[in-house]
């Protein structure tokens, strides 16, 4: 390359009118630094810094101290939980969860998850079996579970995955008839609600992940919801190592204890949840407002009678339409800094330790293995500007038309 050599000019007399500027690149400016999927919420220091002064003064960092006992409170109000037990972990949870109401054998379980959701049964001796995913919600197909029932099945453990509530009154129908429990993990569906019921009212145990990258967080945390009173002592005991009181351990239990640190954290991020929320809400439609462009790109949204968590912007890619694929996508918006995720590509069925189920066979999950291809989580939080979404969708723009 390199500029031609100018030619010289005949009479070399006035200069030529200059010539119009070549016309502005249509390619929008890369970010100057990577856009993620999600930013944690931080609360003013000033606010954490008071109540780490009340656990210092109080010389209590652990075991159910005034921030555990706070938080617990707050959250089931906020949740309107009939019973909440607070964990260091959500998949600690959801491992007690498991072992209170006594899953064995197998438990029937979404493909389409975070590789927590079916570890918990591989850590409690419990042989997952994949069942496939409705093409909407994109949660278990109630339909996909009867046929998998065996005389060893003794669960069905549900994702309200994106926040989306799976059809809670089917799969509670099929584990009434076959005598089975019914696990929720809720890790991305805080907040959310069914007809006005909150989400964590919903089959026998109810988990919620508090981890950073959750819209209300404590860094690492998480909680148990119950309706049973009776589960809910259980659960507690689990957590802490099955200790009754000083001179009785009663079950083999774990240590899922949420500290005092991480519950002060979550009284103050809890204040924010509300405007952040609202700010999300906002984002969303302006997303949807400008991806309302694209036939190929399909928006999830929540059906009406359901309360988005509003913890993941996903949209889908019908390729065929768009005349990019997903994945080509994801790497063209990589180029102008913007970091999306494949969640959840690859389906935890293809895991190296799952793959040679026979439930985890592709053949038994056409939607999931579908889906998974075309899911594409955008950046989604508060800190967000107007200004930024306008630009993310410039660049989407961009990487479909070019
Ligand atoms: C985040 C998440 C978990 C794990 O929660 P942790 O609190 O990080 O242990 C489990 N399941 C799903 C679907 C998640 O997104």
């Amino acid at each position: 390359g390199g500029p031609a050599p100018e030619r010289p000019r005949a009479g070399g007399g006035a200069a030529p009118p200059p010539r119009p500027p070549p016309a502005m690149p249509d390619r929008p400016l890369p970010f100057d630094q990577p856009v993620f999927v999600t930013r944690p919420l931080l609360p003013p220091l000033e606010g954490f810094v008071g109540r780490l002064r009340d656990v210092w003064s109080s010389g209590w960092l652990a075991n159910g101290g005034a921030q555990h006992q706070a938080l617990e409170r707050a959250l089931s109000e906020h949740l309107r939980c009939a019973h909440l037990s607070l964990f260091n972990n959500g998949t600690i949870g959801l491992i007690v969860a498991c072992q209170a109401v006594r899953l064995s054998g197998e438990v029937i379980t979404t493909p389409f998850s975070f590789p927590a959701t079916p570890h918990v049964l591989s850590w409690n001796n419990v042989t997952p079996v994949f069942a496939d995913v409705e093409p909407g919600t994109m949660n278990l197909d109630p339909a996909a579970i009867e046929p998998l029932i065996t005389a060893r099945t003794t669960g069905i453990l549900g994702v309200h995955v994106y926040g989306t509530p799976c059809q809670v009154d089917a799969i509670d129908e099929i584990a009434r008839f076959y005598g089975l429990k019914v696990i929720y993990d809720a890790a991305h569906a805080f907040g959310a609600e069914i007809d006005g019921r909150p989400i964590g009212s919903f089959g026998d145990a109810t988990m919620f992940s508090f981890h950073a990258t959750k819209l209300f967080h404590t860094a690492e945390g998480g909680a148990l919801a119950v309706n049973d009173p009776d589960l809910k002592r259980r659960i507690d005991l689990l957590k802490n190592f099955g200790i009754r009181d000083e001179e009785h351990v009663v079950m083999p239990g774990i240590n899922g204890k949420m500290s005092e640190l991480s519950a002060a954290l979550g009284l103050e991020v809890l204040k924010l949840v509300d405007a952040e929320r609202t700010r999300r809400a906002h984002i969303a439609r302006l997303y949807a407002q400008r991806l309302a462009a694209h036939a190929g790109v399909s928006l999830l949204r929540p059906p009406a009678n359901v309360r988005d968590s509003l913890q993941y912007f996903v949209v889908r890619i019908d390729a065929s339409r768009t005349g990019v694929s997903r994945d080509l996508l994801h790497a063209r918006l990589r180029e102008f800094n913007i970091v999306t995720r494949k969640y959840f590509y690859p389906l935890c069925s293809r895991y190296s330790c799952y793959r040679h189920l026979p439930s985890a066979q592709p053949a038994n999950l056409p939607v999931a293995t579908r889906i998974a291809s075309e899911v594409l989580c955008l950046p989604f939080h508060g800190g967000l500007s107007d200004d930024a979404v306008h630009r993310i969708c410039d660049a989407i723009d961009h990487a479909i038309a070019g």
